[in-house]
């Protein structure tokens, strides 16, 4: 890339490790940032920095907030006996559109994958079943998504809760294999919320 001056270059260089954006795209992306009002440029650049200063990871559940922790495990009018076991943030951010859920949530930050090399350890799941001591407890709803991966996160914690005495079960499948939670219309979700089997 030596065509560019070696500030555009970084820049370039930084935009194009964005999930989705190839060296095209960044290189757009890069000339209309330098094309931008100084202020639009500055404020685009302190709203990354103060939100990966000011967002962390709650200590109860793992989602993302700028408290802790979260304002969901905070909000005690919340149901005390179920926990929806999710892969991501973006995952909770889906099924509260769809205010049908009143429980609380546990996020994995991932999901088993042996092909990857990430196993039960590499995701939060050591706090979730210290979570399971409370025996206000009565059910764990795994809303992972539809993929390998997530079915085989399923059937894990499955089989780790299930002496437990604590009922498993698994959203159904309005959501189509291979798609992501995050995606799923809020029907389609609610849907595969109430249809939910028993593991
Ligand atoms: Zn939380």
């Amino acid at each position: 890339m030596k065509y560019y001056a070696k500030p555009l270059n970084k820049l370039i260089n930084e935009l194009s490790k964005l999930p989705g954006i190839g060296g095209k795209t960044a290189q757009r992306l890069a000339f209309h940032i330098l094309s931008m009002e100084d202020r639009e440029a500055f404020e685009l650049a302190e709203a990354i920095k103060s939100a990966k200063e000011a967002m962390k990871y709650c200590t109860l559940c793992g989602n993302l907030t700028d408290a802790d922790p979260c304002s969901i495990c905070g909000d005690d009018s919340r149901d005390k006996s179920v926990i929806c076991v999710v892969e991501s943030s973006k995952d909770v951010i889906a099924m509260e559109k769809i205010r049908e859920y009143r429980g609380y949530y546990h996020v994995l930050h991932g999901a088993i994958s042996p092909m990857d090399g990430i196993g039960p350890e590499d995701i939060n799941l050591k706090s979730l079943i210290s979570r399971l001591q409370d025996e206000r407890i009565k059910e764990l709803i795994i809303a992972t998504n539809p993929t390998i991966e997530g079915e085989a996160t399923a059937m894990y914690i499955a089989r780790l809760i299930k002496p437990s005495g604590i009922k498993v079960s698994r959203i159904a499948h309005g959501i189509p294999v291979g798609g992501d939670l995050e995606y799923a219309d809020e029907v389609t979700l609610l849907k595969a919320i109430e249809g939910r089997r028993e593991l």
